[in-house]
């Protein structure tokens, strides 16, 4: 829907979905061994608007900054055997609790507990830690706003089979998946929660409504959008959206949006 044609103020389409109010800015940690993966996502379009603005404080740190040894290995194989390597959880402990208390590698690569002073610990008080795994929570329209309304997220990218079991119990505040498939590696969930969180933040999108009113806000697929030329290749656009008549038109709207809802997806009308 563009911006203008809201026929609700952001606040109150929020209030109804039954979702928080967005931070004004937003600090955004994401450990990953791949940090250049990010590099051309991070810098593009709307996101590279809002990290260069201040909305939105992007921060992406190799996980090997983390290790012990001259290989610099953030995995190992499993216990109980079987194929492919497990990520090692001491350097995911190291790092996030150095991510999370603003420290330096150095505070923390190698300790075999926190760092002195630490408010943020491992399996303690700690900044809303999501790890990419298929076996999370769906990633949802409604989990995005909830994530939005944080001051922070610290974002964990696994490779390999995954990564060791303390790290999702000590480590993760939310186990967060992108859908029923398996990925090579979490950085696209992770590069897919940030669009769709950053995008809530106020000011990312030119108007404050328009991100709050779209496919999934309201329960509902959206409703098919047209633009000129109204006939193209024998193709008209529907004639109510050309009437200019405003009521026509809202009701047209809400009857396509049910219609494809329930054809589409009824699992989101309880079907
Ligand atoms: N062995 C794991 C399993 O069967 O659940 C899959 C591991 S996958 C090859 C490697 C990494 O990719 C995971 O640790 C996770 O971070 C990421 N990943 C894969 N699929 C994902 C999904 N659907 N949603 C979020 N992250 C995913």
């Amino acid at each position: 829907m563009s911006a203008g044609d809201s026929p609700e103020p952001a606040a109150s389409a929020r209030e109804a979905a039954g979702t928080p109010s967005p931070s004004a800015a937003m600090r955004i940690d994401v450990l990953t061994i791949f940090p250049d993966w990010f590099a051309g996502p991070a810098d593009v379009s709307l996101l590279g608007r809002a990290a260069s603005d201040g909305t939105l404080d992007l921060r992406v740190h190799d996980l090997r900054d983390w290790t012990t040894d001259r290989h610099r290995s953030v995995d190992d194989a499993p216990y109980g055997g079987g194929a492919g390597m497990v990520m090692r959880p001491d350097v995911w402990f190291a790092a996030a609790e150095s991510v999370w208390n603003d420290l330096p590698p150095a505070a923390t690569v190698g300790r075999d507990g926190p760092p002195p002073g630490a408010a943020h610990t491992v399996g303690g008080e700690r900044p809303r830690t999501v790890l990419l795994t298929p076996r999370g929570m769906p990633l949802t329209q409604r989990l995005a706003a909830e994530l939005a309304a944080e001051p922070r997220l610290v974002l964990c990218c696994g490779r390999y089979e995954g990564i060791d079991e303390r790290v999702h119990e000590q480590v993760a505040t939310d186990e967060v998946s992108l859908g029923d498939f398996v990925l090579l590696g979490g950085e696209v969930a992770a590069a897919a929660l940030v669009e769709a969180v950053v995008r809530l933040l106020p000011g990312v999108v030119g108007n404050e409504a328009s991100p709050w009113d779209e496919s999934f806000s309201d329960g509902l697929l959206e409703y098919p959008h047209y633009t000129r030329p109204a006939r193209l290749r024998g193709l008209d656009v529907p004639e109510v959206l050309r009437s200019g008549d405003h009521g026509r038109v809202a009701a047209w709207r809400a009857e396509q949006a049910e219609l494809l809802t329930r054809r589409r997806r009824p699992d989101l009308l309880g079907g």
